[in-house]
């Protein structure tokens, strides 16, 4: 994975508890994590 220039500011701002997930605060790899899985991002549950 990429390093993210904008994932510590992304981390601040995150509502996912899952704070060790590898895609915590890249928000694109999340998003596309959970799209291809069927499901929503933490910050869209919450
Ligand atoms: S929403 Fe899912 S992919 Fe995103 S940081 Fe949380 S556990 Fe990881």
């Amino acid at each position: 994975m990429a390093e993210c220039p904008n994932k510590a500011k992304n981390t601040q701002k995150c509502t996912c508890t899952n704070t060790g997930c590898a895609r915590h605060g890249v928000c694109c790899e999340c998003i596309r994590f959970h799209r291809e899985n069927g499901g929503k991002p933490g910050c869209l549950t919450k």
